[in-house]
């Protein structure tokens, strides 16, 4: 079989990033599709995966991506933009194209074309390309676990020769994948759970979990169509603040995950609230990437404030590179069958995920975000 089709694995730029965009068990399925795979030399050592499993999966080994390289993977790509962008390539990764607009000029500039892994839609037959979700859901567990470190008490129930200890209880704001997995995860820890979410469809999801909802006067248009929550009113967001503070107050740990596509995350816990918080309580504001749902957070930095320790992780599914990288190769994986067909590179605009996540072909931009 002749592989025309040369597949890069870049190695990631961000010294912070330990994720690889394709693990060495899907570079066999990639060779069956057609595809010859080149990686760049340690690109998979954060992760936990050596040169040497690449070659044995019959990937190539390089230092540099050649200049005939037709399709780049990265978790990243354009972290500094300063990358050598191959002219004429499709590059599939995660972006931040909505708040970074050097990505634009580079696109144009090199005539690339970007499938943004972020627009993956919601649909049933893009499940298996869905890397938000797959890698929301390992930043709840890790987020789940970092709250159960930082506690300095037992999450369950724990009888002993000396007393009873209660259980820690631990409140997750915002139960979409992330927040799910949190209270899943922190449910197994044997703490008592309580979620909140202002879409009401959350709450049986929540309670699935085994753990309880709590909920204030949510007006019905939360939700879009595509499942996401809505940006609150002024009005609501005062109130919200007003109801959750209760709730905070009471709770050991808050795990907060609360977002809106596009957009900053919403505030949900004040300066003041936090002030508050009994000494030795913990935060973990796992939307700090996009500002933070805690106003005492800093992203990249945990920081001790009256005892309440507030953690504003940067990138928690890089901590569990291993994983991350096997469900994030799966998610390359699902795209790359849908545009490579019989060895052939078939980009078809007509199919609803490739229009969904195609914003830039041959440099020329065809979403706006
Ligand atoms: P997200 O990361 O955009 O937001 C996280 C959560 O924050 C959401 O549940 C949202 O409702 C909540 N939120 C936003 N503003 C809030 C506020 N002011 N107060 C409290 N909570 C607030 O969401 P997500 O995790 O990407 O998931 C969004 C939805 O999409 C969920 O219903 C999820 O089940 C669904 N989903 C569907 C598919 C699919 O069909 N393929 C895949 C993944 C997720």
């Amino acid at each position: 079989m002749v592989n025309d089709i040369i597949l890069g694995v870049k190695k990631e730029e961000d010294p912070s990033e330990n994720r690889v965009s394709i693990v060495p068990k899907d570079v066999k399925g990639m060779i069956d599709l057609g595809i010859n795979v080149q990686v760049e030399k340690d690109c998979g050592l954060k992760a936990g995966y050596s040169n040497k499993e690449y070659e044995s999966a019959g990937a190539t080994l390089v230092n540099n991506l050649s200049d005939k390289t037709n399709i780049i993977t990265s978790i990243n790509a354009f972290y500094d933009n300063k990358s050598k962008f191959i002219k004429n390539s499709s590059i599939i990764s995660l972006t931040d194209i909505r708040t970074n607009s050097e990505i634009s000029m580079i696109c144009e500039k090199n005539s690339l074309s970007l499938f943004a892994m972020e627009f993956v839609p919601r649909i049933a037959r893009a499940q298996k390309l869905d890397a938000l979700s797959s890698q929301a859901s390992i930043a709840g567990y890790r987020a789940g676990l970092l709250a159960a470190t930082s506690l300095k008490k037992y999450l369950p129930l724990m009888m002993t020769a000396a007393g009873t200890i209660p259980p820690s209880s631990i409140l997750v704001l915002g139960a979409g994948v992330a927040g799910l997995q949190a209270i899943a995860t922190a449910k197994r820890l044997g703490a008592e759970v309580t979620g909140y979410d202002i879409r009401l469809a959350a709450g049986e999801q929540i309670e699935s979990l085994g753990a309880k909802f709590i909920s204030d006067e949510v007006p019905e248009d939360t939700e879009t169509s595509g499942g996401y929550a809505k940006e609150q009113t002024k009005d609501k967001q005062k109130s919200q603040l007003e109801f959750l503070k209760e709730y905070i107050l009471k709770s050991d740990a808050v795990i907060s995950t609360a977002a809106i596509p596009g957009r900053k995350a919403p505030i949900l816990i004040e300066k003041s609230t936090v002030k508050d918080m009994k000494p030795g309580s913990v935060i973990v504001d796992i939307s700090a990437p996009s500002g933070g749902n805690c106003e005492s957070t800093i992203l990249g930095e945990s920081v001790d404030i009256n005892g309440t320790l507030v953690h504003g992780p940067k990138n928690l599914s890089s901590e569990m590179a291993f994983d991350a990288s096997i469900v994030y190769s799966k998610n390359i994986f699902g795209l790359l069958e849908i545009i490579i067909k019989d060895n052939v590179f078939d980009i078809n605009l007509e199919d609803e995920i490739i229009d969904a996540m195609l914003v830039f072909q041959d440099g020329k931009k065809r979403i706006e975000v």
